[in-house]
């Protein structure tokens, strides 16, 4: 069985790339490179001894997507591809709009030319807003607070009529805080430019950052910091091979929280850290910051339930993971 991944040189596609290649599925990525890596596929080829075909272009290209359809035989697609900075699309509102709802359509209607109807999407606990809940269930309204979030729901929503209208399986996957690394510290997070705690973390081991900020320590949660569900990259990567069997043996819309139902605080990814990578953290603490919800967990038990999908893997390995990929990979994806 042949999977489109689109995105997949990026980092959760590349993730989840490698694990399908390692369940015995034939993989296609089309990606445009825009912030993957055509070294990541590489290697994944390396690490599983499996050829890829890699379209590099975008998903809203009409004429490659009919190409690609008329050359490869896929039997599913995986979406990945999309544009991801919550602060980029607030100022980028159109542009955000144009990739991620505009590239699922085209991509949609390319699907349905060539008689594609099975599709995984990466959605976002972002979809939900700014609810203070201890856990966010997938019964909740949809209320995005920013158009990155809107765009997620927006394109959920065109799947969720291909399901009715057009008899699609379509899944949706409404992601929590992914972290981590494939075990072989050969695939990871790229971390130019990112804002993410965890290339934060990887700043001050190396000494090119001096302390973590924490950002409000009076929130109502148990040690005061802000409280995140971190999900670990393969467990994120295991939840979209449930979530394509689900969609091989089902029709209709589904759409399920991955998290593991667990809040990790500031204080606890640091500690999770020092203990990954043997060396101090040192941290401040300093005023909240405007838009950091105080508790971002998950409700997983529909995915436990509807997919037999659970996160298996610590917040330590997670850390363990990420510091492991950073020792092979100090500079992300740099051919060597
Ligand atoms: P990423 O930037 O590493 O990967 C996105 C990939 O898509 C990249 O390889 C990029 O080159 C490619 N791409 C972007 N626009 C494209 C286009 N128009 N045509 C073809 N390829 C294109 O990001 P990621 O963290 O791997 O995120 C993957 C998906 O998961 C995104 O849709 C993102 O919104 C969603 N998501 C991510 C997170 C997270 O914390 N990382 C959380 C929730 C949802």
């Amino acid at each position: 069985m042949r999977i489109l991944v689109t995105g997949g040189a990026g980092y959760i596609g590349s993730h989840t790339a490698i694990r399908l290649l390692e369940t015995g599925y034939d993989v296609t990525i089309l990606d445009d490179l825009s912030s993957g890596h055509k070294e990541a596929v590489d290697r994944i080829e390396q690490l599983t001894g499996k050829k890829i075909e890699l379209y590099v272009g975008d998903i809203s290209d009409r004429v490659l997507l009919r190409k690609l359809f008329a050359a490869s035989k896929i039997d599913a697609v995986i979406h990945f591809a999309g544009k991801k900075s919550v602060e980029d699309s607030v100022t980028q509102a159109a542009y955000y709009f144009a990739e991620n709802v505009g590239g699922t359509a085209v991509l949609c209607n390319a699907m349905q030319e060539a008689g594609v109807s099975r599709i995984v999407y990466s959605s976002t606990c972002q979809v939900y807003g700014d609810k203070v809940v201890p856990a966010l269930h997938e019964e909740m309204s949809a209320d995005p607070v920013n158009p990155y979030g809107d765009t997620k729901y927006c394109s959920e929503k065109l799947l969720q009529w291909l399901a009715i209208g057009s008899g699609w399986s379509s899944v949706a996957l409404r992601y929590f805080n992914p972290i981590g690394a494939h075990e072989s510290g050969m695939i990871g997070e790229d971390q130019k430019n990112a804002k993410n705690i965890i290339p934060i973390l990887l700043e001050i081991a190396d000494g090119k950052r001096a302390k973590l900020q924490v950002f409000g320590t009076d929130y109502p949660t148990p040690d005061g910091t802000c409280l995140r569900d971190y999900i670990h990259i393969m467990d994120l990567a295991d939840a979209h091979i449930s979530a394509m069997e689900w969609a091989t043996k089902n029709r209709g819309w589904l759409m399920c929280n991955v998290g593991n139902g667990i809040g990790g605080s500031v204080f606890d990814i640091r500690t999770a850290f020092e203990q990954a990578c043997g060396k101090p953290i040192p941290f401040e603490t300093t005023a909240r910051r405007a838009g950091d919800p105080a508790i971002l967990v998950a409700d997983p038990t529909k995915a436990q339930s509807v997919l037999g999908w659970s996160g298996k893997l610590s917040l330590f390995e997670a850390c363990h993971s990420a510091w492991q990929w950073h020792l092979k990979n100090p500079d992300g994806y740099v051919k060597r």
